[in-house]
């Protein structure tokens, strides 16, 4: 029989594909207490569920590549760190030798201690922190409950599935969507989850909050899942079909659309010619930027090289990398970032550095570059000789005094005679820009100019440095916030001093990419975006709604909110509703 069940939409779309039932393992709390000697191996049995549980993420991070292994990634890391936060364990050992809790009761008994902390919580967000904190434990409770019934752990993908849950990890999500899943239909959950994130990045339809649905729904039930509507139709009628097909061909026709603007070129309304420049990585990024008509690479981050391959990838690998890159764009400009690493990675990429209690603040970037010149002059060499395959500029992550540039081009000046000498082509003198995203450096631009011959503004990095607030920390998330007025008030200044010297100006923070900034960054003077190739289309439909020559009008009143509230006041007629 039809049965209809409300959530909240946490990601839009619909979706039509039998159901799939993951209920939270019937975890078997065992509440007797334990014995003066089951008190050790009790907790040997914990610390061994948590180390497994911990390398499974670990197995999970390995299967995911590109984008999302960055995006995801973060989560991962954030519940890898849950797994290894000393209060949390000691917690559960004082439990088990304290209160002679076995390792399920102890995790139950955290779980419910941590939960009512949080939902003690006046913000929305981080009140959702909960989840992840449920989750983690959950995958502890889980290793436990398969040792002591050889359960194999079941979250393998079929296709065509709408995945019912009552929560569900980012990382499973990333590779259920690889494989083929529908959508996701939780229980619990909040549209601030990281699930819910990332499932609006894949674009997988998710409802949230839908309180009944592993009790209604069985498992293989036919489900038409629509987020549009925040609703989940059991048993949908021909009626509820004919809908989504209606609606499959709107989508289509919209994918159409934005498709087409493909080979269009990108200008405002008022006819100002916009330049999308794609963050790109991989042969797959590569090929979509071109596909989608981009100005060319604003942003190759060459760490990933670093950090895919075992130890320090030599010149020639290096040399490789960068020209076949060079080459799939086919004579438009690319831009090489050099390394930017800092303690915190420098050892998964073969650096061994000493530990730093704030590596975001330490040697990174061009700092450790030129600290270790043999490693920067490989790279260095690597890219001058790609440079005789097409146009390369040089971008330097980190930059906060025009020293840095300088020592940067005289080792530059130096692997060119070392190219030159070792007999390999050598086209151009790439040109070298600055990476805009430490304050100083913003607020000093003026100092940069005769050093540099462009400038790429890191919004991730200049927001995190301008407002002290950790880009890693979700704790963090409202005050993380690209409508500050003071990392406004910067970009502007980049923008407006690189205008008035002839610089080039980019900006290649996530920013860019956002269709609902198009209209802040238009307002600010920003004629060079880049951005992920998959946020292209977007963007450029956007710019073609806008207008510059109004948005620019807007600039001073933007600079000179007080709030960011005010910020998105001022913006708001230019957003669609
Ligand atoms: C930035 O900081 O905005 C940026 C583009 O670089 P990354 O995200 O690699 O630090
Ligand atoms: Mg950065």
């Amino acid at each position: 029989m039809r049965t209809v069940l409300t959530g909240t939409a946490a990601a839009r779309g619909m979706a039509l594909g039998r159901a799939r039932l993951v209920r939270p393992s019937k975890l078997s709390v065992d509440n007797r207490p334990l014995l003066d000697d089951e008190v050790e191996p009790e907790i040997e049995r914990l610390h061994a569920a948590v180390n497994l549980a911990r390398k499974e993420l670990v197995e999970l991070r390995d299967k995911l590549h590109g984008a999302l292994a960055r995006d995801v990634g973060e989560f991962i890391d954030a519940h890898s760190m849950l797994l290894e936060d000393p209060e949390l364990l000691h917690g559960l050992d004082d439990m088990i030798r304290n209160d002679r809790y076995r390792a399920t009761a102890a995790l139950k008994a955290q779980a419910d201690k941590l939960g009512a902390v949080f939902e003690a919580m006046d913000d929305p967000y981080l009140r959702s922190r909960r989840e992840d904190v449920d989750q983690v434990l959950g995958r502890v409770m889980a290793v436990l409950s398969r040792q002591s019934s050889n359960e194999e752990r079941k979250l393998a993908a079929r296709v065509g599935e709408i995945l019912i849950a009552d929560t569900l990890a980012p990382g499973d999500m990333a590779h259920l969507a690889g494989h083929g899943l529908l959508g996701v239909i939780a229980a619990g959950g909040s549209v601030y989850s990281h699930s819910a994130i990332l499932a609006r990045s894949l674009n997988l339809p998710m409802l949230v909050g839908t309180r009944d649905a592993l009790s209604e729904i069985g498992d293989e039930d036919l489900v038409l899942l629509d987020a549009e509507a925040g609703k989940a139709i059991i048993h949908p009628t021909a009626q509820d079909l004919s809908r989504y097909r209606a609606w499959q061909r709107e989508a289509a026709r919209e994918g159409r659309r934005l498709a087409a603007l493909a080979k269009q070129p990108t200008r405002t309304r008022d006819g100002v010619d916009i330049r999308l420049y794609a963050n790109a990585e991989q042969a797959s990024d590569v090929a979509q930027a071109r596909a989608l008509g981009a100005s060319g690479v604003g942003l190759y981050r060459t760490e990933f090289l670093f950090l895919r391959s075992k130890g320090l990838p030599s010149e020639d690998e290096q040399f490789q990398a960068y020209r076949d890159l060079v080459l799939g764009m086919g004579g438009l400009p690319c831009t090489l970032r050099t390394l930017d690493l800092g303690a915190d990675k420098a050892d998964n990429a073969g650096l061994s550095l000493r530990a730093e209690e704030n590596p975001a603040l330490g040697v990174r970037g061009v700092r450790l570059s030129l600290r270790y010149p043999t490693v920067f002059a490989a790279q260095l060499r690597a890219i001058l000789r790609a440079s005789s395959y097409g146009p390369v500029r040089i971008l330097i992550p980190m930059i906060t005094t025009a020293d840095e540039i300088r020592a940067v081009r005289s080792l530059l000046a130096l692997c060119a005679r070392e190219v030159q000498e070792s007999g390999h082509e050598l086209g151009e003198i790439p040109e070298v820009g600055a990476m805009i995203e430490v304050p100083a450096a913003a607020i000093g631009i003026r100092n940069l100019v005769a050093d540099s011959d462009f400038f790429a503004i890191g919004t991730n990095d200049l927001a995190q440095y301008v407002l002290a607030a950790d880009r890693n920390n979700d704790a963090l998330g409202t005050l993380y916030d690209p409508l500050q007025p003071a990392l406004l008030r910067l970009i502007a200044r980049v923008i407006g001093v690189g205008r008035r010297s002839g610089k080039p100006v980019s900006l290649c923070g996530e920013m860019a990419g956002d269709p609902l900034l198009t209209p802040l960054l238009l307002a600010l003077g920003l004629t060079d975006f880049s951005m992920h190739p998959g946020q292209m289309l977007e963007v450029r439909d956007r710019i073609g709604d806008l207008e510059r020559a109004r948005l620019r009008h807007l600039a001073p009143s933007l600079l000179r909110a007080a709030s960011s509230q005010q910020v998105a006041a001022l913006l708001d007629s230019f957003n669609p509703r």
